[in-house]
């Protein structure tokens, strides 16, 4: 039996480490910029992009409406999961980019979510897509990006940026492009990505074939070698569904190849020329998360990282 003594001290221990493990685990979610500004300061990034033709060539909504409308209608069946934090507050509007090369979709703060035509033209069914998509809308609602360009750049930079300082946009913007986000914020988007399909018709782990289908590739991104591995990406996208117990199948396949034809009619942008575009300070595409020092879990990926961080997987010429 111990004595009082010792068990005061046995008690202490608890608390303590009770109390330093939540401390620790409300550290790594600490996120001092105002979640008010994330919508600002994704506009301000939205207009930069919208900006800058030869790093984003938009495509236009006029004369592509099916494509956006189906793109946006996914994002709306998300949503109406009511599983997505800000759901009713950020501003969840899909933009295209016509860049056929580029496996890639990324999210701004506030809910700007992009999307590669190379990234469509590559994906085989809508559940993939809107696997990928549940993903990226992880990342925004779960203010992964202002978390991590808080610790890169400090709070007052990115207030100054959402109020519309044109010089600080620029550096938000490009900062965003070199960032990463780390191994733990990638494990919970793909996970969410699980969550918001769920209660819906289609296959909840559709990110995973995302992933499988990206390790066939003859030539894998340097991301795939880098980041969090695919194979236990896979492995916890798998589970997941499987504890969510999700019952939907749908893939829409034969709709996606649909949309894939619409896809492939779309004349590409022509080649940058070497010239101004593509330097060194152009804010190429914007992506989230710094590394976090000292802790391999949260080792940031190299630019151009997981399954839907801004990454580009083929590089441009
Ligand atoms: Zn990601």
């Amino acid at each position: 039996m111990l004595s009082f003594n010792k068990a005061f001290l046995f008690i202490l221990v608890v608390l303590c480490t009770i109390s330093c493990s939540f401390f620790k685990s409300s550290w790594s979610k600490l996120n001092v910029f105002p979640v008010s500004q994330d919508i600002e300061l994704g506009n301000q990034v939205a207009a930069e992009i919208a900006s800058n033709p030869a790093d984003f060539p938009l495509l236009p909504v006029s004369g592509n409406e099916n494509v956006y409308n189906y793109l946006n209608d996914i994002v709306k069946k998300i949503l109406a999961t009511n599983l997505v934090d800000y759901a009713r507050d950020f501003k969840w509007e899909v933009k295209i980019i016509n860049d056929p090369k580029t496996l890639n979709a990324f999210c701004t703060p506030g809910g700007h979510i992009y999307v590669y035509t190379g990234l469509m033209s590559f994906l085989d069914s809508e559940d993939q897509l809107a696997g990928v998509l549940g993903h990226e809308i992880a990342h925004a609602a779960n203010r992964h990006s202002t978390q991590q360009l808080t610790k890169s750049l400090g709070v007052q930079i990115l207030l100054d940026a959402a109020l519309g300082k044109k010089e600080v946009i620029k550096q938000v913007t490009g900062t965003l492009a070199a960032l990463s986000f780390s191994r733990a914020n990638e494990t919970q988007a793909d996970s969410f990505s699980v969550l918001y399909l769920c209660p819906t018709n289609w296959n909840a782990n559709g990110a995973s074939g995302f992933f499988k289908k990206m390790q066939g590739q003859p030539t894998p991104p340097q991301w795939l070698s880098t980041h969090p591995s695919p194979t236990n990406r896979i492995k916890n996208i798998d589970e997941k569904k499987n504890e969510h117990q999700c019952k939907g199948k749908e893939s829409n396949s034969s709709v996606y190849q649909n949309i894939k034809a619409l896809i492939a009619k779309i004349t590409p942008p022509p080649p940058k020329t070497t010239s101004g575009a593509n330097t060194n300070n152009a804010p190429a595409l914007p992506k989230t998360n710094t590394p976090t020092p000292g802790k391999s879990d949260e080792k940031p990926a190299p630019a151009g990282t997981g399954p839907m961080a801004p990454k580009k997987v083929l590089k441009k010429g």
